[in-house]
């Protein structure tokens, strides 16, 4: 499908002619008559980019902005403030309300699409992005969104490369109010440092002497280490045409000279929101893959990832005619340090104890938490004599030394049974090597309890 763009103006002709404009180059068109109506279609998710009247009777296209960007429903939507005049008070009122980018009427067909592109293209990364996160929302994991949304796009490290004194010196001055700014006049030297530092945003001059700021530009959007970070081009009004092309290969936005001072403050504020914006969901998203397969109390593995595992490596194993190893551990009398010292000091209890497994397996082992106080190890290459020294190690270790719980007020004391098994030709999965291990579990339990019992012969 088309991206869908809203239009937002109060008067009809403007609707119309903007319209007729962005159909032809095969958009998908939204109408709003006033800031209300707009909001309405935001919230309710039915357009990709917004292109706001500024002045309009009642709500102005300011107050729209300003409630779209912070809210945490609408924020990501790209907005397109249109002004009458090419007023930099406007402008800079528009940018001050989060607004992403201005054109100014008559609109210009070329910056009318220009503009319209390249903030889709971004909104297309994120949406990507917003998909996943939601998830983490959905697992109870707070919201990335109202984290984002509250962003002020402040303390920021830029790189400057600029090599003409003054203009770096101006844009320096304005810029170090709010964030650390490097110059660096050297090209090549820039690209190093842009490599090795950690820059949110670089700010590259398109007209160096001698070299073409472009260049620059294409390698920082290619270079692994360099593409996450914010891309501003400077260039003269004349040079409009090679600012267009650096949009074009992914440079996100552009000031020209000469660079008026608030602007390129509103600007570089912009990007390093929208940055932090992708980093908060991507943090989300990594977040809720590991939420996914870790068991939040202790720390191990999750049945959930178990039982994921535990196919291939039984696969493996059979194909390859591998050894294959399976201890089932629970701790003694569990039930009874709850009821002497606390649900909660069993549950330290148990996070030092799975913290001491852990310790004691080898990182290749996979450890994770069976159910209420069982873990369970898989062993890949694992003979049943080196699972059972494995177990007979664990077990010591657990009686050898007390867990010290309630901020190292009381000293608990555990032992474990652990039951042992192997998987054998024959067997048609892995929970046939379970249910051994978890049978000689129950004779670990019945003969008496803090041993390691091997699985009949
Ligand atoms: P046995 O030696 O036979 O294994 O005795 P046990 O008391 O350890 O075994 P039982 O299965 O009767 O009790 C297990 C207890 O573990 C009961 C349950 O309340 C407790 N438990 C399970 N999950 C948790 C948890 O996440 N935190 C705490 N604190 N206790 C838990
Ligand atoms: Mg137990
Ligand atoms: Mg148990």
């Amino acid at each position: 499908m088309s991206a869908r763009v809203l239009i937002v103006d109060d008067l009809f002709p403007n609707l119309k002619l903007l319209e007729t404009k962005l159909s032809m180059e095969y958009f998908g068109v939204v109408a709003a008559m006033n800031g209300p109506e707009a909001l309405a279609i935001c919230e309710k998710g039915l357009c990709d980019i917004v292109l706001l009247d500024v002045m309009m009777p009642g709500m102005d296209g300011f107050e729209v902005c300003r409630r779209l960007k912070t809210n945490p429903v609408t924020a990501h939507l790209p907005v397109v403030i249109v002004t009458a005049l090419d007023e930099p008070s406007d402008r800079l009122r528009g940018l001050d309300a989060g607004a992403d980018d201005f054109l100014t009427k008559p609109i210009d067909d070329t910056a009318l699409f220009t503009r319209v592109r390249s903030l889709l293209r971004l909104k297309s990364v994120t949406d990507e992005l917003r998909s996943r996160a939601m998830a983490s929302r959905e697992l109870g994991m707070g919201d990335p969104f109202a984290l984002a949304a509250a962003e002020t796009g402040q303390g920021a490290r830029i790189l400057l490369v600029e090599d003409r004194p003054n203009a770096a010196d101006r844009m320096s001055t304005a810029l170090s109010q709010h964030h650390t700014v490097t110059i660096e006049p050297d090209p090549h030297r820039a690209l190093v440092a842009a490599t090795e530092g950690t820059f949110d945003l670089a700010l590259v001059s398109i007209d160096l002497d001698g070299f073409d700021g472009l260049r620059l530009c294409s390698q920082l959007r290619s270079l692994d280490r360099t593409r996450d970070m914010a891309l501003i081009m400077v260039g003269e009004p004349h040079g409009m045409a090679r600012l267009t092309r650096g949009l074009d290969f992914g440079v996100h936005d552009y000031l020209l000279r000469p660079v008026d001072r608030n602007e390129l403050i509103a600007r570089v504020r912009t990007q390093i929101r929208r940055r932090r914006f992708s980093e908060t969901l991507r943090g989300a998203v990594q977040a809720s893959i590991e939420l996914a397969v870790t068991d939040e109390l202790t720390g191990l593995h999750n049945r959930r990832y178990l039982d994921r595992q535990l196919g291939p490596l039984f696969g493996e194993a059979t194909a390859q005619a591998l050894g294959l190893a399976c201890l089932i551990l629970d701790i003694d009398r569990f039930k009874s340090i709850n009821d002497t010292y606390g649900h909660e000091a069993g549950d330290e209890v148990l996070k030092a104890f799975a913290d001491r497994v852990r310790q004691h397996t080898r990182g290749i082992d996979i450890v994770a938490r069976f159910g209420g106080e069982e873990v369970v190890i898989v062993m890949p290459g694992a003979t049943l004599a080196d699972a059972q020294a494995a177990g007979e190690r664990i077990r010591e270790r657990m009686e050898s030394a007390a867990f010290l719980v309630q901020r190292g007020a009381t000293a608990i004391t555990v032992t474990v049974s652990i039951g042992v098994a192997v998987r054998h030709v024959g067997d048609t999965s892995a929970s046939d090597m379970l249910k051994r291990s978890d049978d000689a579990l129950y004779r670990a339990k019945a003969s008496g309890r803090n041993r390691v019992v091997a699985e009949a012969a």
